[in-house]
């Protein structure tokens, strides 16, 4: 599915709703790239923009086609899909992604170049100071300890998009054909030789994260439901634990029932208690086999996971 290399470096970068951003990112990422000294292409994909952001990226285009193409989506399917589509595409032997808002700047790109000329075959950034919210902050961090429990991935930073791959560890995940997948997590799970360095991180340049908290906690779910199977462990160990507690209060409340106190009744709104706790594990649990069951679903489906309306390259 993926096209042969014939390229050292693809630049990829998803783009929605960025109109105030592309104008400067234009400014600042093509300079870097062309004192690198290699030949190189810059993939945008627009995630179904509902400003300007493809008229910008049309003129870019016809600014500079040797080193510009762009990949425009029919409609939003979100960040990581837009990074797949262009993954899928690239002909770059290293392959860099960055976001459109600047929070990664270009800047940095040489820094994760020169790691990845060591001979490591994948490169984290980091963000060193990170710019967002107290909440996104702190949210990150649970999930990044949730995320160390459950699965195997060792990570410092994984909500930072600015990374570098191999052209290996890109053809592993296209080839893995997972959906709805967070790529610097699956990227490690190929990777055999794995680095990380510390990148400057910026506040948006322009505009509003297009991350709202309900998509960020599904992102998160997607993080560990698609990496592990811990979770649904968990929870069976904990229903027996439950099971085997709940067991022994019923046996205890029936002895003494039985024999020390006949007319017993506030044992009622324990019962209760204990009902509506076992309830809500309950429920959880099947919100929890759900998930796994959407994402076996939407696999065996094998429906095409994003539209391309148009494709602007020059072969
Ligand atoms: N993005 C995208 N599709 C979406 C949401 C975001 O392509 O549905 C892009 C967005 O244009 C940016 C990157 O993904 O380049 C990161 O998005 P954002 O800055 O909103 O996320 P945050 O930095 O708040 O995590
Ligand atoms: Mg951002």
């Amino acid at each position: 599915m993926s096209t042969p290399a014939n390229l050292p470096l693809s630049i990829v970068i998803p783009v929605y709703n960025e109109e105030l951003n592309l104008p400067t990112l234009f400014a600042r990422l093509y300079p870097v790239l062309d004192a690198l000294g290699r030949r190189y292409e810059i993939i945008f994909t627009n995630d179904g923009s509902a400003d300007r952001s493809i008229e910008l990226l049309r003129a870019q285009y016809a600014a500079r086609p040797d080193v510009t193409r762009v990949i425009d989506f029919n409609a939003n399917y979100g960040q990581h899909m837009a990074i797949m589509a262009a993954f899928e595409r690239v002909r770059g032997d290293i392959i860099v992604t960055l976001d459109a808002d600047l929070q990664n700047p270009p800047e940095e790109i040489p820094k994760l170049l020169e790691k990845m000329d060591a001979g490591h075959d994948y490169v984290g950034g980091y963000r060193l100071n990170r710019q967002d919210s107290f909440f996104r902050t702190k949210a990150s961090k649970i999930i990044n300890f949730v995320r160390e429990k459950t699965t195997s991935i060792e990570m410092t930073d994984q909500g930072c998009m600015l990374r570098a791959y191999s052209r290996a560890v890109i053809d592993a995940i296209v080839r893995s054909g997972a959906i709805n997948t967070f790529i610097p997590a699956l990227a490690y799970s190929f990777a055999g030789n794995p680095a990380e360095v510390g990148v400057k991180h910026e506040e948006r340049h322009a505009g509003v994260s297009n991350y709202s908290f309900y998509s960020l906690i599904r992102l998160n779910f997607d993080l560990i439901t698609g990496f592990s199977i811990a979770p649904l462990q968990y929870f069976t160990m904990f229903a027996m634990a439950c099971c085997a507690g709940s067991g022994l209060f019923v046996f205890v409340l029936a002895i003494r029932r039985v024999f020390f106190d006949y007319t017993a009744a506030e044992g009622l709104f324990t019962l209760f208690g204990v009902l509506f706790f076992l309830m809500s594990v309950a429920l959880f649990g099947i919100g929890l086999i759900g998930e796994y069951v959407g994402r076996t679903y939407q696999v065996v489906r094998a429906r095409q996971r994003y539209h391309v309306k148009e494709m602007l390259e020059t072969k």
